[in-house]
């Protein structure tokens, strides 16, 4: 088994305690004596009695998760047959965990089971209060619905408000507020809701919410000083834009805002994807700016990614979903085409709920997002597509979309139509002056516009949006308009139209609409909360107005925040980009087409490390693992490095000494230039090429890791290299970076002579 040390337990058992782990084991007993209709008596009681290992541990598809699939099909058998085994603190204390877990189908389930609602754990905890904090609005509705209880307290003094205020859930806390909860409730220690929110920096959003009456003041004289100010339309002066447009067409490319290197990070991306799908079962697919290739930095192109951006992953759900208006199958097999309304497929209660889980903030840099998405069986508006087409590649057109955990504001029960496969091929196709323009529109809508309002307002999505309108509208014009010298024209357009589409409705929620589907409307953060928040709208607006009017802020600020490339070559770790999840165990490193399983090399490594940390370790059995890399040349100092530290475990000096020696004139490679990924080649060939040239880059590892780092056996700096941790609460991974390791290693024990 993997996990032999003791300390490594599923973080949601140490979350929910109090013996969860012993319902999940008799879900797990129900579900397989499930045609005996019974649990043998002997098994349960060794369970009670904690005899045998909790089987659930150590699977990835445990007996809770099934269940929960389950729930969302309307299936509730198993989970009836475990009810029957449970007694009523049990029922709860389940309801609770798949709260925890984000299984929220099978907690809407659950909730019409309990006989009390408010039933407390220790530390007073409600199922109201864990749901508030997480903020799944949907089982706040439902016990609310249910007549929980807004005013209990736990240890701390706080009510489900006041979770929700700490949190930030601000969807929650308008459905509390709404509930009747108590805004000025105190703390054990006399804090307000609105003074806990403050503490978790969550204060600007919230005040509105919690004080409207004060916000309302505020904002009344910020716009009086803006309409003083009046705005005179803009005058654009032809001929000094074409020669700043050539100023900052050079500025972007210097930062490496070209289509060439765009191209790079996608095949980096589609390489990280590869590896991924070697190691995890599900179909994960990368999408969002690193996959796009652009933007997922606005500082420059180099292959990191900015500290406000992440990697996403979308992971295809096995159910597929029907839609009306797309959907042609003749044979539906009991399932119904789900009607769409502005861009919504309305479902069954809970139907996608599960299992959207917002993965636990693990301090990993850069942060991964999971998404998971259902398949439809066909495409949707495709007329959008189709006025691409000249962009996009024929074959997207027969693309299917799918189906994304998300609602309109205050609507419940539905699904989104997501179109981001199709917005991944349409962006990879962009130029670099194409790339550019959506370079410009981000950093406008997500870090410009802003400024100090205390609204984002505008999204990534949104500066999308406006970037496939364009390419519409100018997709025949590759020559005349797509040129470096009309970028700051281009610009200006793309802020007239959005300028237009903000002014085209009156609902004080709605920006722009669809790209892909007309009659779907986009919203602003945190629409549909009301109260302040129907200001969003017009200070958004006047920030437009004033950026349309003088871009030369707006440059100014572009170019303190843009750097110049210092070096061609990109940052390219892709052993520290993957999905963390525990691999598994792997006894041979497969070849196909003439190059090695990286999936394999990952999980050997990561083996070995927990190896090595293990108290119960057998050194045959460590090298053994460890020789099965010897001829990968491209992780040559990762290998040797940690061959050494198992010599040194069982006290081998001399054979450490002489590995390390080994390392002296050894070099590694920094970084990936631009040659090895260009246009022709794909990443399996550079790879190739890397394998037969000896070039060494693997040697930055990110690795799952729950327990407490100690290698007591290495000397004192190499350790403390090992065991400095990202400062985080809840730091659930290890990094290891074999260069300085060697380094260091060679300083320690060549010095020993
Ligand atoms: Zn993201
Ligand atoms: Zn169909
Ligand atoms: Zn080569």
């Amino acid at each position: 088994m993997i996990n032999d040390t003791p300390s490594t337990e599923h973080p949601a058992a140490a979350w929910a305690g109090e013996n969860i782990e012993q319902i999940l084991d008799i879900i797990y007993l129900a579900k397989s004596s499930a045609d005996q209709q019974e649990i043998p008596a002997d098994e349960l009681r060794k369970i009670q009695e904690r005899e045998l290992r909790p089987m659930w541990l150590d699977q990835t598809d445990n007996p809770l998760s099934n269940m929960a699939r389950n729930a969302v099909a309307g299936d509730n058998a198993d989970l009836d047959r475990t009810l029957a085994y449970l007694t009523d603190q049990q029922t709860s204390l389940l309801l609770r965990h798949c709260i925890l877990l984000g299984h929220l189908a099978l907690a809407l389930t659950l909730l019409t089971r309990v006989s009390d609602v408010d039933w407390k754990m220790s530390n007073n905890e409600t199922a109201l209060m864990l749901a508030a904090g997480a903020g799944h609005h949907e089982i706040v509705t439902a016990l609310l619905h249910r007549g929980a209880s807004v005013e209990a307290e736990d240890s701390e003094g706080w009510t489900a408000l006041s979770r929700a205020c700490r949190a930030g859930q601000l969807r929650v806390i308008r459905l509390l507020l709404d509930g009747g909860s108590d805004a000025d409730h105190l703390d054990r220690l006399g804090r307000s809701c609105l003074q806990l929110a403050e503490q978790c920096g969550h204060q600007r959003q919230l005040l509105r919410l919690l004080s409207e009456q004060s916000a309302e003041q505020d904002v009344g004289t910020a716009s009086a000083t803006l309409d003083g100010q009046s705005i005179g339309s803009p005058v654009d002066n032809q001929s000094l834009d074409e020669e700043q447009s050539l100023e900052l067409h050079q500025w972007l490319n210097s930062a490496g805002f070209t289509s060439e290197r765009a191209q790079s990070l996608q095949r980096f991306a589609d390489f990280i994807q590869q590896m991924a799908r070697g190691m995890l079962p599900e179909n994960w697919t990368m999408t969002g700016s690193y996959a796009d290739g652009w933007a997922n930095s606005l500082i420059q192109v180099n292959g990191r990614t900015g500290a406000d951006s992440d990697i996403d992953w979308t992971i295809i759900m096995p159910q597929v979903f029907h839609l009306a208006g797309g959907c042609h199958c003749e044979e539906l097999r009991g399932n119904k085409r789900l009607q769409v309304v502005q861009g919504h497929a309305q479902v069954e209660v809970g139907t996608g709920n599960q299992p959207a889980v917002a993965a636990a903030a693990c301090g990993m840099r850069p942060a991964q997002d999971t998404c998971y998405a259902f398949d439809c069986c066909s495409g949707y508006c495709k007329q959008a597509l189709m006025d691409l087409q000249e962009i996009t590649r024929e074959d997207s057109i027969r693309d299917c979309v799918h189906l994304v955990k998300a609602t309109r504001p205050n609507a419940s029960n539905e699904l989104r139509v997501s179109f981001s496969f199709e917005e991944k091929k349409i962006l990879r196709k962009m130029n670099s002056v194409q790339g550019q323009l959506f370079t410009l529109l981000k950093f406008t809508f997500k870090r410009y516009l802003p400024g100090n309002l205390d609204t984002p307002g505008l999204k990534t999505y949104n500066a999308k949006t406006i970037m496939f309108f364009m390419l519409k509208r100018h997709h025949r014009e590759e020559e005349a308009e797509w040129q470096p010298k009309n970028l700051i024209k281009l610009l200006k357009e793309s802020l007239d139209m959005m300028l237009s589409f903000i002014e085209s409705n009156s609902s004080p929620d709605e920006c722009m609409p669809h790209f892909f589907m007309p009659d779907a409307p986009l919203y602003f953060k945190n629409a549909g909360l009301g109260g302040d928040f129907d200001n969003t709208k017009s200070m958004v607006r006047d920030r437009l107005r004033q950026v349309r009017s003088s871009t030369e802020d707006l440059f100014q600020a572009l170019q303190k925040l843009m750097q110049p490339l210092q070096s061609k070559s990109f940052y390219f770790h892709p052993f520290t980009l993957l999905p963390l999840t525990q691999p598994s165990i792997k006894r041979k490193i497969h070849i196909s087409g003439g190059y090695p399983h990286y999936a394999d090399v990952y999980g050997v490594i990561c083996y070995c490390v927990k190896k090595l940390h293990s108290k119960s370790c057998d050194k045959e059995d460590l090298l053994s693992q460890l020789k099965l890399l010897e001829s990968l040349p491209w992780c040559k100092s990762a290998v040797i490095c940690l061959t050494a530290m198992a010599h040194l475990k069982f006290k081998d000096i001399t054979c450490a000494v002489q590995l390390m020696k080994e390392l002296i004139s050894h070099k590694v490679m920094n970084g990936l230039k631009i040659e090895h990924c260009g246009r022709r080649n794909n990443c399996t060939k550079f790879f190739l090429c890397c394998q037969s040239h000896g070039l060494d880059w693997a040697w930055r590892f990110c690795l799952p890791w729950t327990a407490v780092p100690e290698f007591p056996f290495l000397p004192e700096f190499t350790s403390s290299l090992l065991t400095a941790r990202i400062e985080h609460p809840r730091s659930s991974h290890l990094y290891l970076n074999f260069r300085c390791l060697s380094w260091s290693l060679q300083a320690e024990l060549l010095d020993r002579g």
